[in-house]
């Protein structure tokens, strides 16, 4: 899957789409899923372009992909699902369920989530 600069996560960084965000900060945006499956859905995104999915990561990715991790873990805090319990998910390509092209972490929680695919 290649990078495409206009891919709505790019547009919503770059602030040329809405979104109702819940976190930013100079590497990072997060913001409400527009179509949530789950009481909680946040999308988390590195404001990197060219980085399409974790296929894209080599080692040097490491420091801000693990920063966006403990990210996730604040946020579920702060959007009050740390104790229920939440799913982090990272779609890869095609077989993955990939649908935009720009690496993206979900966050959900809100309700007893089961199974996968
Ligand atoms: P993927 O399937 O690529 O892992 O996830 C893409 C997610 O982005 C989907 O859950 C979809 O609902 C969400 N999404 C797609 N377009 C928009 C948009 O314009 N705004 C927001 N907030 N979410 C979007």
């Amino acid at each position: 899957m290649a990078y495409d600069p206009d891919n709505v996560f790019a547009r919503i960084i770059r602030g040329e789409l809405p979104s109702d965000r819940v976190y930013e900060d100079e590497d990072f945006l997060a913001f409400r899923d527009i179509s949530p499956a789950a009481p909680v859905h946040i999308i988390i995104v590195p404001r990197r372009e060219r980085v399409t999915s974790t296929a894209d990561l080599t080692d040097a990715d490491a420091p801000w992909a693990g920063r966006m991790l403990v990210l996730a873990s604040r946020i579920a805090r702060e959007q009050g699902v740390e104790a229920g319990g939440y799913r982090l998910l990272l779609n890869c390509g095609a077989d993955g369920g990939q649908t935009v092209p720009h690496l993206h972490l979900h966050l959900l929680g809100g309700r007893a989530l089961r199974g996968f695919g």
